[in-house]
């Protein structure tokens, strides 16, 4: 009987099988050419990894049990102990975390370097430097980062340049064709897209680098389970489709918002007024996303009457879902700054993050009219 599934099927399986000695030879002679244990490499996982490396234009990827995963790949296949990081100082939560009580412990420092500054490094470069870490869009303010520029900045210092794609998806961005050596992502977030896989995943644009990080995935066993990798190559394919409509959507309310008198303040890079709007534009293949965040007034009271209020944004902490939600900031990805650090980042008790999602754009405007009435 020939099987011929249209779809890769779900390897759920721990380890491969062996005829005899030949084949276990023909496993380390020609690599790619079988599997022998799902660390190492399973069928699932190199076909999410592979789907994102050609959609991001790379020489090799990874695909890891969780964004943090991820990150941490992609630094240590840059750094080792008695090197230092240059961090965007506007860098998801867990990525700072990671590396103040984490890679500290293991010799790796680092210096942050403010959003307006990330374009003139002379100032922070030490001779241990080797990698600048930064986001392509920003949480929670959605600032926008010209990727030409830093690449160009970076590698005059010598230095690597990571970003983290998560906030902008391939389908807006493509930090590797802007310069970039490394790009990484929470698949948890767009790529899967529905809320129901923790997934990272990096690309390399040096075959060597590429070689580091697969070494790195197996040693220190980041690779991703057969099932996840399934679910989030299910979800990949949607991407371009749902980028479109979470773009539409958030571009619709951002404007609707902008109007009401109770919305102090609307952080969207769509927005003409959006301080790197023009950049987003040209950055982002006209698509600025689906992530917008809102200042209410300075109130935990303002804030809890809105989240009881609406219907289609429940307050989940996290992003990018089919399905729309709100966050909190202050309460939870920047919980831990220090007030001077969260005041510096603009991150206030009124601001509230919203993920829009792919529903009827009336039905979520609708929700939005009457939770701010
Ligand atoms: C969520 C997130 C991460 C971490 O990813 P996990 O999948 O939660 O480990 C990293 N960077 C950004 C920008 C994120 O939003």
């Amino acid at each position: 009987m020939h099987i011929h599934p249209k779809i890769t099927p779900i390897y759920q399986t721990s380890v491969f099988k062996f005829e005899d000695l030949n084949e276990l030879e023909q496993y380390f002679g020609e690599p790619g050419s079988r599997y022998m244990y799902s660390r190492n490499g399973n069928p699932n996982s190199d076909e999410l990894a592979e789907a994102v490396n050609q959609w991001e234009g790379g020489a090799g990827a990874i695909a890891t049990g969780s964004g943090m995963a991820a990150i941490f790949a992609a630094l240590a296949a840059c750094c080792q102990a008695g090197d230092h990081v240059l961090c965007a100082a506007d860098i998801y939560g867990g990525s700072s975390s990671l590396l103040n009580q984490e890679l500290s412990r293991m010799g790796i420092t680092v210096t942050y370097v403010p959003f307006e500054q990330l374009y003139e490094l002379e100032q922070f470069v030490q001779p241990t430097t080797r990698v600048v870490l930064a986001e392509t869009i920003s949480n929670p303010l959605l600032r926008v980062a010209d990727l030409q520029r830093l690449a160009t900045e970076c590698h005059q210092h010598g230095l690597k340049l990571v970003v983290d794609n998560t906030f902008a998806s391939p389908v807006l961005t493509r930090p590797l064709a802007l310069g970039a050596d490394l790009v990484m992502h929470s698949v948890t977030k767009y790529i899967a897209g529905h809320s129901d896989v923790t997934a990272g995943v990096v690309v390399a644009t040096d075959p060597e680098l590429a070689a580091r990080l697969k070494q790195i995935s197996i040693l220190y066993g980041l690779t991703l389970s057969p099932m996840e990798s399934w679910l989030a190559v299910r979800g990949l394919k949607t991407l371009r489709l749902r980028m479109r409509e979470h773009s539409h959507n958030a571009l619709a309310l951002a404007q609707f918002l902008q109007e009401q008198p109770v919305v102090r303040a609307v952080y969207y890079p769509g927005l003409p007024d959006h301080p790197q709007h023009a950049l987003a534009l040209a950055q982002g293949s006209g698509l600025f996303g689906g992530m917008l965040s809102i200042l209410l007034a300075d109130e935990t009271e303002v804030v809890n009457r809105f989240m009881h209020r609406s219907q289609r944004f429940p307050f989940a902490p996290s992003l990018a879902g089919v399905d729309s939600s709100m966050s909190y900031p202050l309460g939870t990805s920047h919980r831990y700054l220090t007030p001077e650090q969260q005041q510096q980042l603009g991150i206030s008790p009124g601001l509230v993050r919203l993920s829009v999602g792919i529903e009827p754009v009336e039905e979520l405007l609708a929700d939005l009219e009457q939770a701010l009435r």
